[in-house]
């Protein structure tokens, strides 16, 4: 029987540890004579865009990445883009290499996203990336699920033989996370809007993710007591930032859970800054993921 409140998940002191041990191997790196550049790319003027890049910007700078900032304008034609990502991914300063989405109409996201390097693509959203990961091979992992599966080793969450359900199917967070938490042997169901009762699905977890993007679709009633939940929505409303799950309900039922804001999102920036290095590294080591 179940006698406290679920833990909640601090995702900030997570995300500042992770920063202070990236800032370390930036250290590390450059007293070996190589230094980290993450190229952000921002095509238009969409004003969440701009905030979300100045905070990559200002995260990198922190860890002693150098930022390295192309603004396009919003008419920028598909081979303007090209060209400029066919330069970034020659260029020896550029280690990452982040395209900021969404993009303007005349450009198809999923297009450009795949002329960027396997090797710099710090935001896996690369074809290659998302199939080296489903081939368990070394990729670089998207930043949000990547930031799930922190979370979870915080929290102490047992995943070997776990089951796991992970609701929401996006290139972005669904599916790559269902590839992670298969890769640590959870036993995985991927539920999507056109699951048949998603509660009864909910209810046989150990661990539930929710990336869905509708506010308070995890209630109390679809967690099994002790269950380990994860909100990565970020919703907003009139309430403010609000997430997936509904958090006092199903905090009276879990073990630990996630808050929003203060849970996965501050992760995401994180992950970025750790993948940013990774790409540093598999470079200098003259390896291709692949
Ligand atoms: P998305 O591309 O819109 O995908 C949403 C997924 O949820 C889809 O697979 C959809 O199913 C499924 N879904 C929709 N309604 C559902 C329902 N009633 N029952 C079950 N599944 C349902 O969104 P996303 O990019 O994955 O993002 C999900 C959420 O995470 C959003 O709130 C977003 O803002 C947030 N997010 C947060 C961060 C962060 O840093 N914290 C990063 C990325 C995203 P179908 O495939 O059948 O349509």
């Amino acid at each position: 029987v179940k006698v406290a409140d679920a833990v909640v998940i601090d995702g900030r002191a997570v995300a500042a540890r992770v920063r202070e041990r990236v800032a370390a191997e930036v250290r590390e790196l450059r007293a070996s004579g190589l230094q980290p550049g993450l190229a952000t790319v921002l095509v238009g003027d969409d004003p969440a865009s701009h905030v979300y890049v100045r905070m990559k910007r200002k995260a990198c700078e922190e860890v002693g990445i150098v930022p390295i900032h192309h603004d396009l304008p919003p008419g920028t034609e598909p081979t303007e883009l090209a060209a400029l990502l066919e330069r970034l991914n020659t260029d020896p300063a550029v280690s990452g290499i982040l395209l900021q989405l969404p993009l303007p109409g005349q450009l198809d996201a999923g297009e450009m996203t795949a002329l960027i390097a396997p090797e710099k693509d710090v935001d896996g959203l690369t074809p290659l990336s998302a199939g080296l990961l489903s081939h368990g091979q070394e990729s670089l992992v998207p930043c949000t699920p990547a930031g799930v599966m922190e979370l979870l080793a915080e929290a102490g969450a047992e995943l070997e033989g776990a089951r796991a359900v992970v609701i929401g199917r996006s290139q972005l967070v669904g599916k790559p996370l269902a590839q992670l938490l298969l890769a640590a042997n959870a036993t995985v169901t991927q539920c999507h809007s056109r699951t048949r009762d998603l509660a009864a699905v909910c209810r046989e977890a150990d661990v539930v993710v929710a990336a869905v993007g509708r506010p308070r679709t995890v209630t109390g009633d679809m967690v099994r007591e002790g269950a380990v939940v994860i909100d990565v929505g970020m919703n907003r409303s009139d309430d403010g930032l609000v997430g997936d799950v509904d958090f006092d309900s199903v905090r009276a039922r879990a073990s630990a859970i996630t808050p929003v804001p203060g849970g996965v999102g501050p992760m995401t920036i994180a992950m970025l800054v750790a993948n940013a290095v990774r790409a540093a590294r598999l470079q200098s080591g003259g390896v291709r993921p692949g």
